[in-house]
């Protein structure tokens, strides 16, 4: 199996393991990086305190309202968006607001809906849930047929009349039994949660089927051509 992986990433390709921001590129790979694509590319830097949170969000996200009362919930909400900006060269959009929620129901680990993502930060799984939830922001931002790729349950509440998205995904059979090994179940629940599985998949180091790339663009998945080299001929 051939895999074509972005320069970047090249070099310690053998390091890639799951988490978020396990993928470092040198100082010499970064340069070459944003000369060819015009980006600044992000350091993350730690913060020792809710100022420093702040002022690292004004700095470099400056349409971006954190609402969150702790540092390491901050530190790692810094982490992800400065992996998501890098992986995606500058071109992610991030939301007006997002927030962190303590619930001791693990089944819900965050949410998006009307510009504002909300995370529990009870939820271990944090990070790949701010990806996955970031995902769903840019899709809809980006993709105007978003409102017709959600759940059933989701489209109704929103009064969407045209299922043919959705009927044409959850019809294909083989896809969804590939979404569902490669991904998860829910990730064959609706077009939607396909394209944000996909994106938290990629942010985590995960390394897909072209398959999967093509379903990705089928469904206008955010940055399809960007993200391209993260999949295997
Ligand atoms: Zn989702």
């Amino acid at each position: 199996m051939k895999i074509n992986l972005l320069p970047q990433i090249k070099t310690i390709s053998s390091q890639l393991k799951t988490g978020i921001n396990r993928i470092m590129p040198n100082k010499k790979e970064i340069q070459q990086d944003c000369f060819k694509y015009s980006y600044n590319f992000l350091k993350y830097e730690k913060s020792s305190n809710l100022a420093e949170v702040h002022s690292f969000v004004n700095l470099n996200f400056p349409n971006t309202h954190l609402n969150i009362t702790s540092t390491s919930d901050g530190n790692r909400i810094l982490r992800t968006m400065c992996h998501l900006h890098n992986m995606t060269r500058g071109q992610i959009n991030f939301p007006p607001r997002i927030e962190t929620y303590k619930s001791k129901d693990k089944k819900f680990s965050g949410d998006y809906g009307d510009g504002i993502i909300r995370i529990n930060s009870s939820c271990n799984i944090h990070e790949s849930t701010l990806a996955h939830e970031i995902a769903h922001y840019n899709h809809e931002l980006l993709c105007p047929n978003y409102a017709k790729m959600g759940k059933l349950s989701e489209m109704k509440a929103e009064e969407i009349t045209d299922f043919s998205i959705y009927n044409k995904f959850r019809r294909d059979l083989a896809s969804l039994n590939l979404i569902k090994r490669t991904l998860c179940g829910y990730a064959a629940s609706s077009p939607c949660e396909f394209v944000a599985a996909t994106f938290e998949a990629l942010a985590n180091g995960k390394i897909l089927p072209i398959k999967i790339w093509e379903l990705y663009k089928k469904y206008e998945g955010p940055f399809a051509d960007m993200l391209k080299p993260f999949f295997t001929k």
